[in-house]
């Protein structure tokens, strides 16, 4: 169970999860002849009527392009797109909506600060820190930049169970770092990064802290104050809300000092031949016409988890979790890939005498969708000695029964692979 749930396990639960499921219209659907198991929440989620209606609506009453109409519809499509702002910032306790930076997701967040920050503050001899878990949107944009500056990208050591090893960490923290950057819950293996000290160790050398939010934000209350991260980023669309959409928030202060990241219109304050200008933040970092349409989605997903018992939920994900390793321990060959101290509701597995893409072809044939393959985590991958591994990852909105057929699902699988 995680902390957040444990802490709050006094509270009565109204969380429903067969209510929640039915706010959920694309997983009433029936796939190859079988009711649909939707178990890959990791790679992206599934929307809410609330969600599609949000944008459905904004496109049939109040689609103009943003800050610069004067007309109507263009002051409303303003309205709605800066209070999507405003709503993230209350989701994550940010001090001022100007902080939050509406990006495509968090592969363009990561590329943001390591290209604009990155490329101002890494000279020669510099380091950057990325423990061996990362996916690789945290560790190709580091290498660039890098290689650029004359900067070292060094891997954090894990141990075998999937967490970092944090005395490996701790040797490797000196004044030459100057950032480390992680996620906060491994995708590959659900592992839940103590991100709290590793931020006060980075910290204490000087180093700045990204946080990779991917998975934690559908899952986790996430508050960038308490967290004291330095930069944090997330998607919409692991959090019910749409593709396209995401957010990197920032520091105030850094995020003042950095250069702009990509040019245009919106971001600029004056232009001539002779040089321009930027525009205030959030704006110097949002060239061309922003997803309006993903922006209003994304706060209608966050308006929805608002109104649901996230206390319950994580409860639910923890139990679904639980309830996971319990089955699966009855199945011989089944093997669980990593076993963090604190884990998300993620079950990275294997099953002998199969490879993980056959596996997951014949859960299909089943109705159930798991994701197998690297999972993005080329470096993960080599470092456990595995080819891949097939994933089960869970939502609010996944079941008991969800895992029974996944269960029953793997079962048959293992006896036609004999
Ligand atoms: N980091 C992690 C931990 C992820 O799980 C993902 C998505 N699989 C990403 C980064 C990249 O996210 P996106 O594709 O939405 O930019």
């Amino acid at each position: 169970m995680s902390e957040f749930s444990q802490k709050q396990s006094n509270t009565v639960s109204s969380f429903d999860v067969h209510s929640i499921k039915a706010d959920f219209p694309i997983l009433q659907q029936q796939v190859n002849g079988h009711p649909l198991v939707y178990l890959d929440n990791a790679a992206t989620t599934q929307k809410p009527e609330m969600v599609i209606e949000a944008i459905s609506h904004y496109y049939r009453h109040d689609n103009a392009n943003v800050h610069r109409g004067s007309h109507t519809l263009s002051d409303r499509a303003t309205a709605r797109f800066e209070s999507a702002r405003d709503a993230v910032a209350g989701f994550i306790n940010s001090p001022a909506s100007c902080q939050v930076i509406w990006v495509r997701g968090v592969t363009e967040g990561i590329n943001l600060v390591a290209h604009s920050w990155g490329r101002s503050n890494l000279q020669a001899g510099d380091k950057v820190l990325v423990p061996w878990l990362e996916h690789h949107a945290d560790i190709v944009p580091w290498q660039l930049v890098c290689a650029e500056r004359g900067a070292e990208l060094v891997p954090i050591p894990i141990l075998d169970s999937g967490d970092i090893d944090l005395d490996a960490f701790a040797e490797l923290l000196d004044e030459r770092v100057k950032m480390v950057a992680l996620n906060h819950v491994s995708n590959a293996l659900g592992t839940v990064n103590p991100v709290a000290e590793i931020i006060r160790q980075a910290h204490a050398v000087g180093a700045k802290v990204l946080l990779d939010g991917a998975q934690a934000i559908a899952h986790y209350p996430v508050d960038v104050q308490a967290l004291d991260c330095d930069f944090y980023t997330f998607s919409g669309h692991k959090l019910f809300g749409p593709t396209g959409i995401g957010v990197l928030w920032g520091k105030q202060a850094l995020l003042d000092a950095m250069p702009p990241f990509l040019g245009g219109g919106e971001m600029i304050q004056t232009v001539s031949f002779s040089g321009s200008t930027f525009n205030c933040l959030p704006f110097k970092f949002e060239a061309g016409t922003p997803h309006i349409a993903g922006a209003i989605g994304l706060a209608a997903a966050i308006s929805y988890l608002q109104g649901i018992d996230r206390v319950g939920a994580a409860a639910h994900e923890a139990m679904l979790l639980d309830y996971t390793l319990a089955l699966a321990a009855d199945i011989d060959g089944l093997q669980r890939i990593g076993a963090p101290r604190q884990a998300a509701s993620i079950f990275s597995f294997l099953l002998a005498g199969s490879h993980p893409s056959d596996l997951g072809m014949l859960l299909d044939q089943q109705g159930i969708a798991v994701r197998t393959g690297q999972h993005c985590a080329q470096p993960l991958m080599a470092r456990l000695g595995v080819p891949g591994t097939a994933r089960a990852s869970y939502s609010i909105y996944n079941t008991r029964e969800d895992v029974d057929a996944l269960m029953v699902g793997i079962r048959k699988a293992k006896s036609l692979f004999g």
